[in-house]
């Protein structure tokens, strides 16, 4: 549970936006985004933002550090990443995600909004 974890609280100069039961505390420092975003326990991708998306899948690259919480991660293909902290985190694009467990997952991350799978180096998507 949150409790009186610091890791949940207030982040100096952030911009708070709420999709779908997730929370997402930003920061701009240059071209980057270093953002906290927090996922509720019974989050899915697929069930709580695909609506939103209206894309078949997770079409983002995630690099960052898993710091609380345990996540699944599956491909189209099968192929399955599971993530518990704490641990980095690199997601390809093309993906749907949950929340494992009953705790929050906390994803510090960072991001260039529309370049990110470029300026990150990631694959443009999960391959072998
Ligand atoms: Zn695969």
């Amino acid at each position: 549970m949150a409790g009186s974890d610091p890791i949940f609280g207030p982040i100096k100069g952030a911009e708070r936006r709420e999709v779908a039961g997730v929370q997402v505390d930003a920061v701009r420092t240059g071209a980057a985004r270093v953002k906290r975003i927090v996922y509720a326990p019974g989050f899915r991708w697929s069930k709580d933002m695909k609506p939103i998306t209206g894309t078949e899948y997770c079409m983002h690259a995630h690099v960052g550090f898993l710091v609380r919480g345990e996540i699944h991660v599956e491909y189209p293909d099968g192929c399955v990443h599971e993530f518990a902290a704490p641990q980095v985190v690199a997601i390809e694009p093309g993906h749907d995600g949950w929340v494992v467990g009953d705790q929050a997952a906390v994803l510090i991350e960072i991001d260039f909004e529309g370049d990110t799978i470029e300026k990150l180096g990631m694959p443009d998507g999960h391959r072998h």
